[in-house]
């Protein structure tokens, strides 16, 4: 933990004389460490729903005379756990893909409003009892991958929602600031221990685990986002206050973001 990994080899040449060789493998036995770690979690991730719905299908042959309702219950459970198994798929391949697109990202002008517009409406049939604000300086277009973004903030908002209190808006925000442009996601949710936030876009890192499970997520949301961000030349930026709530912000430097406005980046 912390420290030098080194690896020597030695040869022995001429009459005695030796030549000794040092590498330091620090890098890779830590990347081989983490793809360990990554193939435990997953694993463990994997297994988790995995025992239930077969806990279900056993208990269903072990009980040929089960009610409907008994069932129906199962088949319910079955089927939430299924899904569960299907998102984690889903976002490990995407964010498998996000790392090997590093270089063949598609770039182009993406137009800010537009984008989280299009998002916002494709949330709202999900949470139709949240409000879900938008306020947005119009006219403003990053470059980027448009799939990647929309991904990213995609995974800020539904965590914006999926943490904080029903009855409690969802404020998403457009505007420029010296650093460039920035897109932010601000819940009145629960908030995060600072101790928490350096960790926190780490694969499968969660703060609450139960709480997080019973809400659907994969703990690979943010992980996704930092990819996407890091991708950007971005920043993302968390600021939360416990039992006020957080914001989430990706900050786009002045040189990838262009102004239709009559307003600059300066
Ligand atoms: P998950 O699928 O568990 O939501 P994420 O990577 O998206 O995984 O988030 C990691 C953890 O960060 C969550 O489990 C949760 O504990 C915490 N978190 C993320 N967004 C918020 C938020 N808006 N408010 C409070 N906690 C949050």
């Amino acid at each position: 933990e912390g420290g030098v990994c080194l690896e020597f080899e030695v040869s022995r040449f001429g009459d005695g004389d030796r030549l000794i060789l040092v590498r330091d493998v620090t890098d890779r036995i830590r990347l081989e460490e983490m793809r360990q770690d990554f193939v435990a979690n997953v694993s463990h991730e994997l297994r988790t729903p995995l025992t239930v719905i077969k806990g279900h299908i056993q208990m269903a042959i072990d009980n040929p005379t089960m009610g409907p309702d008994h069932l129906q219950r199962s088949l319910a459970q079955v089927d939430a756990q299924t899904a569960r198994m299907e998102n984690l798929l889903t976002d490990l391949l995407w964010l498998s893909r996000i790392e090997s697109m590093e270089h063949e990202r598609k770039t182009e002008w993406v137009a800010v409003d537009k984008l989280l517009e299009t998002l916002v409406a494709e949330l709202r049939p999900g949470f139709q009892d949240r409000e879900i604000e938008l306020e947005i300086r119009t006219g403003y277009a990053v470059m980027g991958d448009v799939k990647q973004l929309h991904s990213a903030v995609s995974n800020l908002i539904i965590n914006a929602l999926k943490y904080s209190p029903a009855e409690s808006p969802v404020i998403i925000r457009g505007f420029i600031e010296e650093q460039g442009y920035v897109i932010e996601v601000q819940d009145n949710g629960p908030g995060i221990e600072a101790g928490h936030l350096p960790r926190l876009t780490e694969r499968f890192y969660r703060v609450d685990k139960s709480r997080s499970q019973a809400t659907g997520g994969t703990g690979l949301g943010l992980a996704i986002v930092k990819h996407v961000a890091n991708a950007h030349n971005a920043e993302l930026r968390i600021q939360s206050e416990v039992g006020v709530g957080s914001v989430f912000a990706l900050v786009f430097q002045p040189e990838l973001v262009r102004g239709d406005s009559t307003e600059t980046l300066q």
